[in-house]
């Protein structure tokens, strides 16, 4: 993804065209969500023994038991970098990475793969359907994350390894691993609503020759031109130690009844990386789908930490407390939020 420093204080309708080059649309970015209100049912009430909740120290009667395992998430980034980066060149690494994830999605969940071809690059977004509620809800909420890394740590201090790709383990594959746990989650405690999650590939390349970023959900809204999700949320460089989440700038003005339910969510979960604050003008998997009027939400560490597409972004700086919290908060907003209202 991309920090577009200079236009923070731009409209998002004057904004779009300038930050990418390939707009030729007007783009429709007014969230269309009036079916969602900032209000919600009561929180689940604590069950008999000592919860996870409890264990790391968030307690009260508002408090809902979320079972999610940081920990656990930890290790699913250690295993996509050890194969490698997960850029274009690496085909080896992308394919044991994709067999991987759906290695890890339950058997309750339908799997299918969206193969593209943009800019002479194959991509694959890996697209993960709960549709346990089916038609007792109209509701469906997309997770999205990308499963890409960058081919040039072209941020790192020592000009010497910037042709060197990134590992990835904050920007990749934590949000992967984030999305891998929610997926175990709604196995056993399936959710009211229907739930899609969506690893999208190349979306971490922009800049590099003649490509943009986010690419592969650019290729995915283009190719599914039905799909048309209630809401959305994007979950991207998630795990650093240090991790702060404020409310990213597009997120805010085309999806503000998410940004407040996931922050309500934060509050409730107590998860002190949300801040409430305005964050940065981010190009990330989220736009092309805010561009068609979807609202959808970047979940990001900003101001990006100092191994943002560097060859220090390893597993090194990454904390379970990280994807615990962003954890939890997205799985209490799916549990919790009213989405009839
Ligand atoms: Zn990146």
């Amino acid at each position: 993804m991309k920090w577009l420093f200079f236009l923070r204080k731009i409209p998002l309708l004057i904004a779009f065209p300038i930050c990418s080059g390939d707009f030729d649309k007007s783009a429709d970015i007014t969230a269309k969500f009036s079916s969602i209100k900032e209000e919600f049912r009561e929180s689940v009430p604590h069950r008999k023994g000592l919860t996870h909740n409890e264990k790391m120290g968030l307690t009260g009667s508002r408090v809902a038991s979320i079972d999610f395992d940081g920990k656990i998430a930890m290790q699913h980034i250690e295993a996509q970098t050890s194969f490698g980066p997960r850029s274009p060149q690496y085909p080896d690494a992308k394919f044991q990475t994709l067999s991987y994830i759906r290695s890890q999605i339950p058997s309750s969940m339908q799997i299918q793969l969206h193969e593209f071809n943009t800019n002479g690059l194959n991509g694959t977004n890996l697209w993960v359907s709960s549709r346990v509620a089916q038609k007792k809800s109209n509701t469906l909420i997309m997770l999205g994350t990308h499963w890409d890394t960058r081919s040039q740590a072209d941020r790192d201090t020592d000009i010497t390894q910037r042709n060197i790709p990134v590992l990835g383990a904050n920007d990749g594959a934590s949000g992967v691993a984030v999305l891998i746990e929610i997926a175990k989650h709604l196995h056993k405690k399936p959710p009211k609503i229907n739930v899609d999650l969506i690893f999208f590939d190349l979306e971490d390349i922009g800049n590099i020759g003649k490509n943009a970023y986010a690419m592969g959900s650019r290729e995915f809204v283009k190719e599914h031109p039905k799909y048309r999700p209630t809401a959305g949320i994007i979950i991207d460089m998630v795990c650093d130690k240090d991790l702060r989440i404020p409310q990213e700038y597009y997120s805010s003005l085309a999806a503000p009844e998410v940004i407040s339910g996931l922050w309500e969510s934060a509050k409730r979960q107590k998860a002190n990386v949300f801040k409430d604050t305005r964050g940065g003008v981010i190009i990330d998997d989220h736009i092309p789908f805010l561009e068609v009027g979807i609202p959808v939400v970047n979940l990001i560490h900003f101001p990006f930490p100092k191994s943002w597409h560097t060859t220090k972004d390893t597993i090194k700086f990454c904390s379970a407390s990280s994807l615990d919290q962003v954890g939890r908060v997205v799985l209490d907003f799916i549990h919790q939020y009213d989405f009839n209202k």
